[in-house]
């Protein structure tokens, strides 16, 4: 195969939608209802029964969505907040911008995900809220997470960035907790073409506060009641995304028929595949290889005309950023290891079948030489 198998492939996914998408915007600027119309408002409410929950307020990304909920769910300066380092960023970013502070538990060796047995260990008398992030997208263990949280009167904040329809036992990520974030940027398995986000909740006193947060605080056109910022969804963004929502279904089967087909065409070599924990959907936002010779394939493979990624390769306690945290290497043992051995092969949902066979292919010529 002499053409690039990229990590990700938006134009194949653009294509068939194109004349559709293109006649939103087009009416969009026909008619220039440019503030929070009727897309924004429709798309929040089309998100939020797809997911299973009464109240959707779309914001300008998911990391804004990841803020704005910590500022709903009244998390203060010098509160604290467990979640994982094994995540993007802009999982931990916000925690530390609302003045609280993260609190690191360490990860699962097989799922990856937040191992729920460390996190009773982590609670003080100053934590606020428990912060999951479905990762790869695939579900925490939720029962775990909200008994301790129910034990310690503490909030749950989902990061669904790469969950968007993964389930835990049959209901849909993002309905488990006070509050949940999503992530449209254009690489997550919903995308806009640009930047978007969304906060679900069934908490109607927090979608209030969130929808004129949003909106610099407004309650009418020149009337603000609270402090806020402006994170609006943008209406172009919002008719993008209600163009794609109802494929998504269909969109999550292909990664996961893709991740089938590695996982079986993968076995008697020495890397690690995806631990698919039952009674879960996992929707598979990366399919993510464990290998002690990641850096040897990852070049391989780029010479090969694979892409791949890894996600993530610097633990967020070993950022520059998190200097002032107090983390060292070696305090997430797990975390730290991970993050060396972890490969995400292409799992997009237009991927072809001949191109998912010379992936496997070369990855296996790989560990024949
Ligand atoms: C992408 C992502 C975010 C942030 O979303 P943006 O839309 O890029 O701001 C947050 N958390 C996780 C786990 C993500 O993957």
């Amino acid at each position: 195969m002499n053409k690039i198998i990229p990590l990700l492939d938006l134009k194949k996914e653009y294509r068939p939608l194109k004349d559709k998408i293109l006649k939103r915007v087009e009416k969009i600027f026909d008619e220039m209802r440019l503030y929070l119309g009727e897309n924004v408002q429709q798309f929040e409410r089309e998100f939020a029964e797809y997911c299973g929950v009464n109240y959707a307020v779309g914001v300008g990304s998911g990391t804004e969505a990841i803020h704005l909920a910590l500022y709903a769910a009244s998390v203060k300066p010098g509160d604290e907040v467990i979640t994982v380092s094994h995540t993007f960023i802009a999982t931990v970013s916000p925690i530390v911008l609302v003045g609280a502070k993260p609190v690191f538990v360490d990860i699962d060796l097989q799922t990856y995900l937040m191992d729920t047995s460390q996190i009773e260990s982590k609670i003080s008398d100053k934590t606020k809220a428990i912060l999951p992030v479905h990762l790869y997208g695939q579900a925490c263990d939720m029962d775990e997470i909200l008994s301790i949280a129910k034990k310690y009167n503490l909030k749950v904040i989902e990061d669904c960035a790469q969950s968007h329809g993964a389930k835990y036992k049959n209901k849909n990520t993002g309905t488990f907790g006070d509050l949940s974030a999503f992530s449209f940027v254009f690489t997550k398995n919903l995308k806009a073409y640009g930047d978007a986000g969304i906060v679900i909740t069934n908490n109607k006193n927090m979608y209030e506060y969130l929808k004129q947060f949003r909106d610099i605080g407004r309650a009418s056109k020149y009337e603000h009641s609270i402090w806020g910022l402006n994170c609006r969804l943008d209406e172009v963004q919002a008719a993008i995304l209600r163009v794609k929502l109802p494929y998504i279904d269909e969109w999550t089967n292909k990664r996961r028929e893709n991740a089938k087909y590695y996982t079986e065409k993968l076995k008697g070599i020495p890397l690690v595949t995806p631990l698919e924990k039952a009674n879960n959907k996992h929707v598979y936002h990366q399919y993510v290889i464990k290998t002690e010779s990641r850096d040897k394939i990852q070049k391989y493979l780029k010479e090969k005309g694979i892409e791949t990624g890894i996600h993530y390769p610097i633990p967020v306690h070993l950022q520059n950023a998190a200097r002032n945290l107090g983390y060292h290497s070696g305090d997430l043992p797990v975390t730290e290891e991970v993050s060396k051995k972890i490969l995400s092969i292409p799992v997009y949902p237009e991927l072809e079948i001949n191109e998912k066979e010379y992936i496997v292919e070369t990855i296996r010529r790989f560990f024949r030489r």
